[in-house]
């Protein structure tokens, strides 16, 4: 487990995740871990290893592209499935790392169903995830199960008996480059005030929480925030991005020594291209306002694989927020969701490349 957690540094790792089809014929739901074959012919997609046939190629043969992730999802992949191979993610952020979970594509992908899901087996991360973080801050308590974790410290001023967490959270929307804080009523705009590198989420409402009921009840309290927001201005919630921040301080009961570990759960706005002659006014503000955040998120992961002097964090209000997490202490993991119907393919194609220039990262 150490291994592993300290694999996960530094590097973004990148899933992809096919939803069911809505036309349960075209359903195609070959199991593979890490390949993904597209086959752009005006059939959808479907999965079996990895090339990918462009649906306009230039040459009479085809262009084939080959795609690798850390993991691909297939329609028949449970919320279960998905969430094992997030857990690791969030027991990071129990050991003092700032971690984050961002769920990326095209409206109707399944970004939504991905983090937040629906009751019962169909609860998505965000449950799992506070779940998760409950049971193992008990364990941890009771048995001091994680003596261990001074990997994680720099020093060896860890006893043998347990740690204690306090848990609190903040839910905020970016909307055209607006911070909007969705556990303050009326979800009044804040300002993100940085320090140094730091962003003062202490200037969020902040809300406690020590069980997952309480935690499913934040966030549908905060939901109902969100669209009446909305409904002053369309229904935007696909065009806003929504984090979910929980913030898990530790304290050894010994030596009280500190740890400060924060898990930031995204569901980004939807990736799709808006055509730019379509568009116009608000919705083309909004369109150009999610163009950059998505394209600034790119540049600085690019950056940060560059080694480059300076990261344009401050480009956009999402790298602001998760700047943490991009850090040496950090590990982040975007999910990609894709849709398997051919009127998708090409935002299906898009999504795609834009999960491979990440991996490459
Ligand atoms: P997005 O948030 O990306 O716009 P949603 O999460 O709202 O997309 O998904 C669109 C629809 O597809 C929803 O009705 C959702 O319940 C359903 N859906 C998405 N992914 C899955 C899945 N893996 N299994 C079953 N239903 C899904
Ligand atoms: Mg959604």
């Amino acid at each position: 487990l150490h291994n592993t957690i300290q694999d996960l540094k530094g590097k973004v790792r990148v899933f992809v995740r096919i939803r069911p089809s809505w036309a349960d014929a075209q359903r195609t739901a070959v199991k593979s871990d890490t390949d993904l074959h597209m086959e752009c012919r005006g059939c959808g997609l479907s999965m079996s290893h990895c090339t990918l046939i462009d649906p306009h190629p230039s040459a009479a043969s085809g262009t084939q592209h080959v795609f690798k992730f850390d993991r691909v999802f297939g329609p028949v992949d449970s919320q279960e499935t998905v969430f094992e191979e997030v857990a690791l993610f969030v027991q990071s952020a129990l050991h003092g790392y700032n971690t984050c979970v961002i769920a990326y594509g095209q409206t109707g992908a399944g970004k939504t169903f991905t983090m937040h899901g629906g009751r019962g087996k169909e609860a998505g991360i965000v449950r799992r995830a506070a779940q998760k973080i409950v049971e193992t801050a008990q364990v941890m308590k009771a048995t001091g199960q994680f003596y261990n974790l001074s990997f994680a410290l720099s020093h060896d001023d860890v006893g043998p008996t347990g740690w204690e967490y306090s848990f609190t959270c903040n839910y905020v929307e970016i909307y055209n480059e607006q911070v909007r804080d969705l556990l303050a009523s009326g979800a009044p705009k804040v300002n993100m005030r940085i320090i140094g590198s730091e962003v003062l989420t202490k200037d969020f409402h902040e809300k406690t929480f020590s069980s997952v009921d309480e935690v499913d009840l934040i966030v549908s309290s905060a939901e109902k925030q969100r669209s009446v927001a909305a409904t002053n201005m369309n229904e935007t919630s696909s065009r806003s991005h929504s984090v979910f921040i929980l913030k898990l301080q530790g304290v050894h009961v010994e030596t009280k020594t500190k740890l400060n570990g924060c898990l930031y759960l995204c569901d980004l706005a939807g990736s799709e291209r808006i055509a730019k002659s379509g568009a116009t006014g608000d919705r083309l503000k909004e369109a150009q306002n999610i163009n950059k955040s998505l394209s600034t998120l790119t540049d600085v992961l690019r950056q940060l694989h560059e080694k480059a002097d300076h990261i344009r964090y401050r480009d956009s209000k999402l790298t602001i927020l998760l700047q943490p997490c991009f850090t040496c202490s950090g590990k982040s993991l975007m999910i990609v969701n894709v849709a398997p119907e051919p009127e998708n393919e090409r935002e299906t194609l898009n999504s795609l490349k834009f999960a491979a220039k990440v991996c490459e990262t």
